[in-house]
């Protein structure tokens, strides 16, 4: 028995080049360049100065009054600059470059035993925990909002992505005990682990440390743990479908999971809420997948936050790269330099040669009405008509097909035969609408 939702696709998923690479070490490097905006909401304020000795763990930069997240410093050594650097998206902004000293001096907060749960959202808020699936959300932030209900997020449905997988294989009980501090956080009485089926050593890993594997969907409403199998699918790991799939509960439109006594963590966060208490360790590196058929030595690792592409690039020997990929290659983002630096956020980067992106530089042809678009919609939309209408400059009916709804998760774009890039039509007209709004 495997849970899923309605819709989604079955992109080929390349999982073989990493997946039985156990993690690395990190790779070491002379500068790192911190950003302060590793977050959603504002960027976190410096709390050093040029040429200030810092140690690993180190408070650098304190959160913004609003939502926001602490920033700490990877390594031991020297601030160099605080000043504006290369983002993913080609923008400019503030970033702490650290000159390492290798000396790995750290300065860790102190380890917890059996904390409070005021104890555990303190820690939590202090190590500048954020959601490490790539939304970034700062982890305090979410714990305002008493659930009943946790989904942890190890579904990892993009293709070439495997590091959350190796986590639950090398580190399952760290991973549990984090699993645990979360649901103390939260106040929740239970919490459902969704691993994709096609990951069986995973699932039997988790098992084998007594969490019982759901086999009907009335199981996941007991107090406790669970082991939630889901169906190979993607988008799997999107929000409203995990939580879908693993509950049998909709998010309304316009509302949070919270609403539903629901909240989702990624399977990394957890785990690095287990480091922030039991180890005192803030933030300050995660796991990579470094993939994609231009590496000749594809790896899963252990990366410092703040770590130049260009070095990880080096690491997997990457060579005839023809585009670089932060993220999954469905929802991911090209990257513009090698000069960018890795975030909380990083949790892959993937490296394509000419024959894996030829088919996103296929010639576009005339829609031919066959309603595959529609078929795997996990939203429910008919992103034909989004695109029709948003093409024939017709905002008011795109926003009536309900283009706002769209979570740009590309299953669409993937399945038109004709290559229509409809993701990236239906994203432009998001974004009109919200200049339209805007403008009242
Ligand atoms: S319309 Fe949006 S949500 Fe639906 S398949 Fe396309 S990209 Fe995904
Ligand atoms: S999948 Fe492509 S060709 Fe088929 S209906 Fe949708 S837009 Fe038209």
């Amino acid at each position: 028995m495997a849970f899923t939702f309605r819709g989604g696709i079955h992109p080929p998923m390349q999982k073989e080049l990493t997946e039985n690479c156990a993690f690395l070490p990190p790779v070491e490097t002379k500068e790192l360049c911190v950003s302060l905006s590793q977050h959603i909401g504002a960027p976190a304020i410096p709390v050093v100065k040029e040429g200030d000795e810092v140690k690993k763990g180190q408070l650098i930069a304190r959160a913004a009054p609003a939502i926001s997240a602490p920033v700490h410093s990877p390594v031991s050594g020297r601030v160099r600059a605080i000043e504006n650097r290369l983002g993913l998206f080609g923008d400019l902004s503030m970033h702490v470059v650290i000159e390492n000293d290798f000396l790995e001096t750290e300065d860790y907060l102190p380890p917890l035993h059996n904390p409070t749960q005021q104890q555990a959202i303190e820690r939590i808020t202090q190590a500048g925990i954020v959601g490490m699936g790539g939304a970034g959300f700062p982890t305090a932030a979410k714990l305002n909002f008493p659930v009943q209900t946790l989904v942890i997020n190890a579904a990892e449905c993009e293709p070439y992505l495997t590091c959350d997988y190796r986590l639950l294989l090398e580190r399952t009980d760290e991973f549990l005990r984090g699993v645990d501090y979360l649901k103390l956080a939260t106040g929740a009485t239970r919490a459902l682990i969704c691993v994709e089926n096609n990951k069986t050593a995973a699932i039997r890993e988790v098992e084998k440390a007594g969490v019982p594997l759901v086999r009907f969907r009335k199981q996941t409403q007991g107090v406790g743990t669970y082991l939630v199998p889901l169906k190979t699918k993607y988008p799997q790991g999107s929000e409203k479908q995990i939580i879908y799939s693993a509950t049998g509960k909709e998010v309304p439109e316009g509302a949070l999971p919270s609403s539903l006594g629901i909240a989702v963590y990624n399977a990394h966060t957890a785990f690095s809420v287990y480091e922030a208490i039991e180890l005192g360790k803030p933030l300050i590196e995660r796991y990579m997948t470094l993939s994609g058929r231009a590496a000749k030595n594809p790896c899963n690792l252990l990366v410092k936050i703040g770590t130049p592409f260009a070095l990880l690039a080096e690491r997997c020997e990457a060579s005839d790269t023809r585009m670089v990929v932060s993220g999954g290659p469905m929802m991911g983002f090209c990257s513009v330099s090698g000069e960018v630096c890795t975030k909380k956020t990083s949790g892959s980067l993937l490296f394509f040669t000419k024959e894996e992106v030829a088919d996103s530089a296929a010639p576009v042809g005339a829609c031919i009405g066959c309603g595959r678009c529609v078929s795997v919609c996990p939203m429910r939309l008919m992103p034909v008509m989004i695109d029709q209408s948003a093409r024939a400059g017709n905002l008011k009916d795109a926003a009536r097909y309900g283009a706002q709804q769209c979570m740009e998760c590309g299953s669409c774009s993937y399945v038109c035969p004709a290559k229509r890039p409809l993701m990236q039509s239906i994203r432009g007209t998001k974004k009109k609408l919200r200049e339209e709004k805007k403008r009242g």
